[in-house]
This record gives C-alpha cells, structure tokens and sequence, in this order.
C-alpha cells in the first residue's frame, strides 16, 4: 500500500491544491461535486481543538505541537474551502436542508443522486448520515419528506414489485391484493416495533417538510430500500432473507455487481424491500444493522472497516386514463434511485495500532478507499486536460465500481467530509482535507429528469375524466 508519509507535504505554507471556485470552471450542464465539511463538537476528554471556522465556507486548521506536520517543520495553519463549513452546533435538520433536501427533491424529480460520508473513525459520519433517535441524521429525513409528499399518490403494496434486473414489474390492484393478503404475516405489530427499535414511533421527531413541485398527481409511487455492506472486495446484501444461525453463525455470501439495461450498476440478487412509512423503512434498516453486527463478528472485524451504502428507489408509474390504476407498461415507469452511504474511517492503519488479522484486514479495507480516491483524481486530471485521457479505475473495487455511472454523469454526487476538531486528529485530518480537495474539483454531468411522458390529460387523479371515458 502507498504511503503518503514523507512524500506529501503536510501542512505547510497554506500551499495547497488551487480549488477551482465554485462556478469558475462551469461547462454548460456540469457541476463540481458539492462538498460540504462537518466539524463535530469538541468532547471534553478531547483537550484542545486546532480549527477554526474563518468563513461559512472555511476552515482553517492549526498544526498543533504533537502533530508530525509541526514536527516536521510545517507551522503555518493551512485553508480549505467547501461548498459550506457546518459547525458543531448546527442541528441534524439544517444539516439535512443544506444537504439532503435538495438530493429529496431530486430523487422525487425522478433524478438519481449519492452522498457520501467521507472522514476518520469518530469523526460523526454515522451521526451525520443515520443520526440518533433524539437527534436524526439525513436518512430518516430523507424518508420522511418522501413519504410526506407522496403520501396522496401512494401506491398499494406489490402493485410494483422488483423484477430481479433491477427493474420492476408492474401488476393490478387486484393482483397485489393477493400478495398482500399472503404476506399478511409478516409484519411487524407496533409494539413489537416499538420494543426493538431504538428510532420508535415515540422517541424520534418526524421531519415535516415536504417537496411539492415535480410530484405528480397522475402518478402513483412506491418506495423500495436496500441495504449493502461493501467490505474488502465483497459486497453483502444485509437484507437478505435467510435466517441467521446464531450457534454457528457462517460470513455471508458476496453478490456479484451487474449492470442493467439502462446502464446502471446494481448488487445482483440483492433484496429490495418495499416499505410505505419511515417507520417501516427503519424497521428494515435495523435487521440490516443487526446482520452487519453478525457479519462483522464471524468475520473477526470492525464496522467501522466497512462501508454502509443505503439505497432509496423510487418507482412511478402513469395513472391511466381514467385515473383509476397505474398503466400496466414498463416503458413507462420512472425509476430513481438515492443511494445513502456511510465509508469506513479513513484512517491509515499505522495509526489504530492493529496486529494480525486486523492489520491484513485493515489494509484491504483502506483498498476501496484508495481505489475511491485514484478515480476522483483520474477524473479531476482527465477533466483539466492536456494531458492522455486515463482510464478510470472504476473496476478496482467493489464500492467505485457500484457507483461508477455517477461519475459518468447519472446523478447528482454530493459528500460530507466529517471532521473531528481535536488537536490529536491533525495529521490525519490533513489527509481528509486534501482527499477533500481533489473531489470537488471533479465535475459531474447535471443528471438528467428520466420521466416519461404519456401524453395523457393532466387532472386524472380525480377520477372527473373517468365519467367521460367509454
Ligand atoms: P463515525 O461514524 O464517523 O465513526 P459517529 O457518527 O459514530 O462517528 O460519531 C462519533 C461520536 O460523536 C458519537 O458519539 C456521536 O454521537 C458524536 N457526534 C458526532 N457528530 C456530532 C455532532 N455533530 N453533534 C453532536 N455529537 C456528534
Ligand atoms: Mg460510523
């Protein structure tokens, strides 16, 4: 594995990769990749911070005595800029309004987009990303406004269902009242609900928020989530149905990427759960969590190694001329996808003290990370020019690969880098800052509205057309 160590200089006199200002290099339909910095609280036990916030888009970072940066020579405090600096006392739900919601009203919009939480171990990307039951994350927000916008044009559970491509198969009411009725045991009873899960109904506070505009009354929508743990060079669908031998519990298997008609990456065999509230979204992303526990624990491992992707999947479907039921074509489904995911901690292995299978183990887990990093700059310096294009490395891992067609201009590409303010992080916040860099000068092709239109009249929803209609 390469080592930066001695090679890069590390702090130093403010010198430091030219951010390109937002808009500066602007093409016609492309943006940079938004690139938001978190810095958490500083925790009591944490002794003293080395930033500080200069502007609402920077951050200056003050080598401290103990780092090798200031060991080294490097005194100066260094600048980064970002789309926007969120300070520890900002609250989940502005975080989710400067970030998350505009991915929402996308996602609605029947665009794709993927966020990604990018920083060390404790720096708050869980935090950030899935949140607590008092204090929720993107993820739960996300959901919520989902399901407060669609709440009037919902449809019935099964009318659409995954068809195994990633595509899905659409059948009539009457149809998925029977999958209904045989599904009628599985679920969860709120009380039992409520006792297994820490984001109960009672506990978390529902985002209110709504997205109107681009939601289509003559439509009818449902929500599909799926739950992936990328770890080393295996992918593991954590919703995966089969039951877990608690005596002898065995890894789980690795599912193999594929790519679908529409060009889009998917975890092949992967289960798509489809859920009707936040509640049962959260349901699901639990057993998902309580497999990853088992998983990492068979595989003598730490979560914080791997990487979490959540995906939201939206399908809708045309009402048809009388408004009654969707039109029963696939052609003229729109399907768009919000892919949440939680990276392992960037740090480097020398750092977190490991022996053994850890250590092996830890510099695998760093791979995809590399790998993550090797495309952001390939695609950064095949996009300034001058040079022979590269090829992008999409293909070394598991986690690019999943993604790659994002980068090719699928949908909209947003991170947040996590940081934690502590004087004994310094060195590897560095690292953080300039892997920061490099990604938001990566410009991504603004992605483009994937709706059909059906040249019906608008207005169908209410039913009126229907007492026209033969
Ligand atoms: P990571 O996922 O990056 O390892 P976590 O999200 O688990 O880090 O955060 C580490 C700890 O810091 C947690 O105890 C979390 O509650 C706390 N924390 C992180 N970010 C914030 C924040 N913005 N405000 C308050 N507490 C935070
Ligand atoms: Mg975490």
């Amino acid at each position: 594995m390469k080592s930066s160590k001695g090679k890069v200089p590390v702090g130093g006199k403010a010198k430091r990769v030219t951010v390109v200002p937002h808009g500066a290099r602007k093409q016609k339909e492309k943006d940079p990749v938004e690139v938001f910095c978190r810095v958490r609280p500083l925790k009591e036990e944490e002794g003293e911070s080395c930033m500080s916030i200069v502007r609402d888009n920077r951050l200056q970072i003050e080598p401290p005595e103990s780092s090798l940066a200031f060991k080294s020579g490097q005194k100066n405090p260094t600048q980064h800029t970002f789309k926007r600096v969120i300070n520890g006392t900002s609250s989940q739900s502005t975080v989710y309004d400067m970030v998350g919601f505009p991915l929402t009203e996308q996602l609605l919009q029947g665009k794709h987009g993927l966020l990604f939480a990018y920083g060390i171990t404790n720096s708050g990307k869980t935090y950030t990303m899935t949140g607590e039951p008092d204090a929720p994350g993107i993820l739960p927000r996300c959901l919520d406004v989902i399901f407060n916008s669609i709440a009037e044009v919902q449809a019935p559970k099964f009318v659409f269902r995954p068809d195994g491509s990633n595509g899905f198969n659409i059948f009539s009411e009457s149809d998925a009242r029977v999958e209904q009725y045989r599904n009628r045991g599985k679920k969860v009873s709120p009380r039992m609900r409520a006792a297994e899960s820490e984001f109960s109904e009672m506990l978390r506070v529902p985002d209110q928020r709504k997205v109107t505009e681009g939601v289509d009354e003559d439509s009818q929508y449902a929500v599909f989530v799926s739950y992936v743990e990328i770890y080393n060079n295996y992918a593991f669908d954590l919703l995966e149905d089969t039951p877990v031998d608690s005596i002898v519990p065995k890894p789980p298997k690795s599912k193999n990427l594929r790519e679908d008609t529409n060009h889009n990456m998917y975890v092949s065999g992967g289960t798509e759960v489809e859920v009707k509230s936040t509640e049962e979204a959260f349901d699901v992303l639990q057993r998902g969590q309580k497999r990853r526990r088992v998983a990492m624990t068979t595989m003598n491992t730490e979560s914080s190694r791997s990487h979490s992707v959540f995906t939201i999947r939206l399908v809708q479907a045309p009402l048809n001329h009388s408004g009654e039921a969707v039109i029963e074509d696939k052609s003229l489904l729109t399907i768009s996808q919000l892919s949440l995911v939680d990276l392992a901690g960037s740090e480097r292995t020398t750092r977190t003290h490991c022996t053994g299978d850890r250590l092996r183990e830890a510099n695998n887990i760093n791979a995809n990370l590399m790998v993550l990093r090797t495309c952001m700059e390939t695609l950064r310096d095949n996009q300034v020019g001058g040079g022979a294009t590269r090829i992008v490395p999409y293909r070394d891992s598991k986690l690019t690969h999943l993604f790659k067609n994002y980068f090719d201009g699928q949908g909209r590409v947003a991170m947040i880098v996590c940081v934690s303010p502590s004087s004994t992080d310094y060195d590897e916040t560095i690292h953080v800052m300039r892997f920061a860099e490099v990604t938001q000068e990566v410009m991504v092709s603004r992605p483009q509205e994937v709706k059909k239109q059906v040249g019906l009249a608008p207005g169908r929803h209410r039913g009126e057309l229907s007492l026209l209609s033969p």
